[in-house]
């Protein structure tokens, strides 16, 4: 067996041990009790989003993240279409993968790309659009992982709605950290999975939906896998029955994982506890020298990019140092400045970030 660490990074995060315990249980997808379980998550998804039933359906989709987002694309989009235009907001590598998903798809799409240290605002987005009336619908991102920027969807995506486009939000590694609803923001789509801020294990993704959209969607999808219309349908004709083989002790897992967040207070309490992390972990490390990429005006509270402090600075060196003291964390992704990247989410709370901060400072000696 590996060494325990704690994972510092935005999913897979570190879990409850009553989480991982959950999974200790062999379910049949056909039984009764598996049945209500994933029919308790659904509605439990819906009530954190501030929407239900049936104007809005939580989709659940076996696979990571991305399979969520591309069952989106696929199963709303026409392909080789000129009737239908995808504008994509983006400023990170997960923007960029919703293009490339695109490309792939042959849907029909147009980017508006801003630098990773900065934000996607709604004056670039109007101005954007203004640009292309072919707009049919809208994707960005919200907590921009690749730099932990986080883009202020609630002043662009009511704008974008109020022009008749379909809005979809990848809120991957923000949705169940942060409060989202999605009538105030007027979100059709919302794509997040079970190992980021609900804090459960990895294996499948969650689409929150706008039911009259999707259900005009019937056959679009060239994938059957990923076709989210029947995904939707499944489960709309027999509660609790998804189409194939789906994880079910990550769907125990993440039952227990919905429990924990409201016996926690809900979003709201788990933001204020994100929060606080980060700014700890940001004040502490500031202290030993190492300055945050991003302003704290953008800066989300999942995740930190921390520039390398030095030329010398050798990050496998720090990693590994960090690791044999049970901390991982994650390299940089921009291209910005050389960096690298702490999560502040997951079962992390103000003794964590100390002991880590402790950890860093031991490492001076190694790294400096
Ligand atoms: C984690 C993440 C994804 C999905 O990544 P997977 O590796 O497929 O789970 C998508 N978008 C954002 C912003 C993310 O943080």
């Amino acid at each position: 067996m590996p060494q325990p660490y704690l994972l510092l990074t935005p999913g897979p995060l570190s879990t409850s041990d009553t989480v991982k315990a959950a999974m200790q249980v062999d379910l049949s997808t056909w039984d009764s009790d598996y049945l209500a379980i994933t029919e308790r998550i659904r509605s439990q998804l819906l009530t954190l989003a501030g929407v239900s039933a049936p104007d809005y359906s939580a989709v659940l989709l076996q696979g990571s993240g991305s399979y969520g987002v591309e069952a989106v694309l696929n199963t709303l989009l026409p392909k080789q279409s000129k009737d239908a235009c995808l504008m994509v907001a983006s400023n990170g590598a997960y923007g960029a993968r919703i293009a490339e998903m695109a490309d792939r798809l042959q849907i029909n799409h147009v980017d508006l790309i801003v630098p990773e240290t900065k934000p996607v605002t709604a004056a670039l987005v109007t101005a954007f659009l203004d640009q292309h009336p072919e707009v049919t619908h809208f994707a960005m991102i919200h907590c921009e992982t690749t730099t932990g920027i986080l883009n202020p969807i609630e002043t662009i995506l009511p704008q974008v709605k109020d022009r008749g486009i379909i809005t979809i939000v990848d809120a991957m590694s923000s949705f169940g950290g942060i409060p989202i609803n999605l009538l105030d923001l007027k979100i059709d789509f919302l794509i997040s999975s079970a190992n980021k801020c609900i804090q459960g294990v990895p294996g499948f993704a969650f689409v929150m939906a706008n039911c009259a959209i999707l259900e005009t969607c019937q056959g679009r999808s060239t994938s059957l896998s990923l076709d989210l219309y029947d995904q939707h349908m499944s489960f709309k004709m027999h509660p609790g029955k998804w189409r194939f083989t789906s994880p079910t002790h990550t769907v125990l897992a993440f039952d227990q994982a919905l429990s924990e967040l409201i016996a926690e207070g809900g979003v709201a309490q788990r933001y204020q506890r994100y929060t606080a992390n980060q700014r700890q972990l940001v004040n502490g490390m500031q202290a030993l020298g190492y300055q945050a990429l991003l302003p704290t005006a953008v800066q989300s509270p999942i995740i930190t990019t921390f520039k390398t402090p030095n030329p010398d600075f050798d990050f496998n060196r720090f990693y590994q140092a960090l690791k044999d003291r049970q901390f991982v964390i994650y390299p940089g992704k921009t291209t910005a400045a050389p960096s690298f990247r702490i999560g502040t989410i997951g079962v992390v709370d103000q003794p964590e970030i100390s002991a880590l901060l402790a950890a860093i400072e031991s490492t001076q000696k190694l790294t400096h």
